[in-house]
């Protein structure tokens, strides 16, 4: 018997149980064989602190030094550079604003990013404010935390059934059982399904896919100390992962929850935004991959207790910020849980409550 339940073995689930494991015994329950084979293996691996609702920039502020220090830190330097064509009107002044970047000429821009097409860029912005982050350090820092504290991380148990009676929750996975008082929803696009299946009420998080393409480092030049560029109105995006160049059309297609792929007609569509503001052209791609990033209706996190049903807590709609934002999303599970008080201001906190979802 656990104390705690934690269904979804991505950033979300793990760094959750990771902070739970100090409160009671945590079994975390994940359905394929290895944590983290979802969204949370496919990400942009990015720490960019004004990115995203008020709440979620609050997240991602309470999480900064941790992702700086704890455990030796799992952030490097990137940077973000953004480029503004003729075309791109308002939307580059809005992510000027909204990020927070300090507006730059299109020739210091290149002083960055060699390739930059001055004929087709027309206006820059950056900022320092933007980290790599190592996230298999992270999910690993986080799974060791559990084992260090007698908690255990099941891969390859996919949960089928969930009922409850008074002792609590019961779960199964084929002829497999677990049981505790307390189960959290972690399942990233298949939140709203885990929760249907405990009988609770779903919220509407739903699944956005996103490709992203790798090619070759342009021109063989070394590309390593390049910032993340990013088009106006995040039509697509681009940074350095290990010597090539991740492109990103950054769409996003509404779906059901899946083991998503990239689609081919929209990375050619991404390459081709790229491409417009770069002097080399993409002349093959090395691999891709597409993953699936979760939103509740108004876009903000959903964590807390289900408002509803007794024992059942919500981890989910993690969108495009689940690595950022995963220290004080955690430690705000934790704190709820327990019964402290939250570090977190009573604003955000109101902001994440999935009690949002019943007020009408
Ligand atoms: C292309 C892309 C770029 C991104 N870039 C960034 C970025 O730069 N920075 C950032 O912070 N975030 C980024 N994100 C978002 C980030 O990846 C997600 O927010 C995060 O991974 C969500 O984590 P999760 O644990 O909620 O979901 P997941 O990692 O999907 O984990 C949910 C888990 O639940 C499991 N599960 C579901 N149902 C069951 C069941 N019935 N039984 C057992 N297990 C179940 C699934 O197998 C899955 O492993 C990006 C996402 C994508 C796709």
């Amino acid at each position: 018997m656990s104390d705690f339940l934690v269904i979804g073995g991505g950033i979300a689930g793990i760094s959750a149980a990771a902070r739970l494991s100090h409160l009671g015994r945590v079994t975390v329950l994940e359905a394929e064989t290895s944590p983290g084979y979802h969204a949370s293996g496919r990400s942009a691996a990015m720490f960019e602190e004004t990115y995203g609702k008020p709440s979620t920039i609050a997240l991602n502020r309470a999480s900064k030094a941790y992702h700086m220090n704890a455990n030796g830190g799992v952030l490097s330097p990137r940077g973000l550079l953004l480029v503004g064509t003729a075309a791109d009107g308002d939307a580059f002044d809005h992510d000027v604003k909204s990020m927070r970047l300090q507006p730059i000429s299109p020739g210091e821009a290149r002083g960055f990013v060699p390739i930059l097409d001055l004929r087709a860029v027309t206006r820059a912005a950056y900022h320092a404010e933007a980290w790599d982050i190592d996230t298999d350090r992270l999910i690993q820092n986080f799974a060791r935390e559990i084992r260090a504290q007698g908690g255990s991380v099941v891969t390859g148990a996919r949960i089928e059934t969930i009922s409850r009676d008074a002792a609590g929750w019961q779960v199964t996975a084929g002829d497999r059982h677990w049981a505790a008082p307390l189960l959290i929803n972690a399942a990233g696009a298949w939140a709203d399904r885990v929760a249907v299946m405990a009988g609770v009420a779903p919220i509407g998080i739903t699944p956005y896919r996103r490709s992203v393409a790798l090619i070759p480092a342009p021109g063989g030049l070394d590309i390593g100390a390049w910032p993340m560029l990013f088009g106006a109105g995040e039509a697509w995006y681009a940074k350095p992962v290990a010597g090539k160049l991740l492109v990103s059309p950054a769409e996003e297609y509404a779906t059901e929850p899946h083991d998503a792929w990239a689609d081919d007609m929209v990375l050619a569509e991404g390459l081709a935004r790229y491409e417009a503001v770069v002097m080399e052209p993409v002349t093959r791609m090395d691999s891709n991959w597409a993953g699936l990033r979760s939103f509740a209706p108004d876009r903000a996190l959903v964590i807390g207790f289900d408002p509803v049903q007794a024992g059942f807590f919500w981890v989910a709609g993690q969108g495009g910020y689940g690595m950022q934002t995963s220290p004080a999303a955690s430690r705000l599970v934790a704190d709820l849980i327990a019964g402290r008080a939250p570090e977190l201001d009573a604003g955000t906190v109101a902001a994440l409550d999935p009690a949002r979802f019943h007020d009408a």
